[in-house]
């Protein structure tokens, strides 16, 4: 086990491990390039020990370049990736072939494919050392793969966390057990938003609200806002398909974090299922879902209340909020049943003081 930063890293990969994967590759590029000399364009920084064991293995001729691309990720779920180096060789009429340390979601990617396509190149491939195939939601085909791994969190041999962790030769991954993930459970205006605002800095936990994404993303009319629209408006759930993609691609974009309150997801038993599936795909687990029960009349009230305050139309009209009462009972009560079997369902009385609420839900994290 190595520590970085503040998390805790476990062997995953070892050297002979690596340099198989790095070998296979450029058997398999060797044997199609052989006469035709091809640039080699390594993407940094991560991909510089991957290029420099590549080409040592590589046995024809051929050049090497290389681009820069760093991604910044905002509050959406589409992380902006920059090009803050470009290419300089020419390369018109060349065979261009990208050397990728890590494959994930594939923006780094599809930005470099809209580099490339603005050139004359004779062919472009793509080689990548690792390929994270469960989460790559990208069109272009990987044409080139050394290893295929699982989704979660590596460093090492040229990759980092927080750029510490590049210069090992081994590759190891996020040691998840010390990680404490919860299910906020509860009818809309229990209080979910506001404790988990409080529990999220008290136990250092990242806070995923689906509601509040759903909101940014009506907010700034993306897709996705203008998908959820209707369905919010009129107090439905937005369809599983949907949320569940969004829950996953804010986990993912959240890799370091030492633990999630999941807050509004599930709310549905095929929610629930796609959630255990996917934390477990990332050696995660839920380890609490705590209900925060209070009687429908007070919820009416609190809603009527924060719709005044909030402008959220969804809080405004008692029909709306009524409607959503009806869709939990019907679709996000049965989850209750669903955790008891698991042994992790927890009841806590919502109603009281703000510090009140949260002392009862610290009393059951304690516990964990
Ligand atoms: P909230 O802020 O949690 O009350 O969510 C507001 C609205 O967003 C809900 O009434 C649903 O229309 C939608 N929504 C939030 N989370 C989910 C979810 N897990 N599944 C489906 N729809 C959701």
């Amino acid at each position: 086990m190595i520590k970085l930063h503040d998390k805790q890293f476990k062997p995953f990969l070892s050297e002979a491990d690596i340099q198989q994967a790095v070998k296979k590759i450029a058997d398999e590029v060797a044997r199609d390039y052989k006469n035709k000399t091809p640039i080699f364009v390594g993407v940094l920084n991560g991909a510089f020990m991957f290029v420099s064991d590549f080409l040592k293995q590589y046995p024809h001729p051929c050049e090497v370049t290389f681009v820069k691309m760093g991604s910044y990720q905002g509050l959406t779920s589409t992380g902006i990736v920059e090009t803050l180096l470009d290419i300089s060789e020419d390369i018109e009429g060349r065979s261009v072939i990208i050397l990728e340390d890590i494959i994930d979601t594939g923006r780094t990617l599809q930005q470099l494919v809209h580099l490339f396509s603005n050139t004359n190149v004779k062919e472009f491939k793509i080689a990548s050392l690792f390929y994270k195939s469960e989460i790559y939601n990208g069109e272009y085909n990987i044409d080139y793969v050394g290893l295929e791994i699982p989704s979660s969190f590596i460093v090492g041999y040229g990759l980092d966390y927080n750029e510490l962790g590049r210069n090992l030769r081994e590759v190891y991954q996020l040691n998840q057990t010390d990680m404490i993930n919860l299910v906020l459970f509860g009818k809309p205006g229990a209080g979910k938003g506001t404790q988990a605002g409080i529990l999220k800095e008290k136990y250092n936990l990242k806070h995923i609200s689906t509601g509040d994404v759903f909101r940014y993303n009506m907010k700034n009319g993306t897709e996705l806002g203008k998908l959820a629209q209707s369905y919010i408006d009129r107090g439905d759930l937005v369809p599983d398909e949907v949320t569940i993609d969004m829950l996953k691609a804010e986990v993912e974009k959240n890799a370091d974090a030492a633990g999630f309150i999941f807050d509004g997801f599930p709310r549905t038993a095929a929610q629930a299922e796609a959630l255990d599936n996917f934390l477990d795909s990332k050696d995660m687990q839920v380890d609490a879902t705590i209900a925060l029960e209070a009687d429908d009349e007070v919820l009416v009230q609190r809603l009527l209340e924060r719709g005044k305050e909030s402008g959220r139309s969804d809080d405004q009209d008692e029909e709306k909020i009524r409607n959503r009462f009806e869709e939990y009972n019907q679709k996000t009560a049965p989850l209750r049943k669903y955790y008891e079997a698991q042994g992790k369902f927890h009841s806590v009385n919502g109603i009281g003081e703000i510090d009140e609420v949260t002392k009862r839900l610290s009393k059951v994290i304690d516990s964990l």
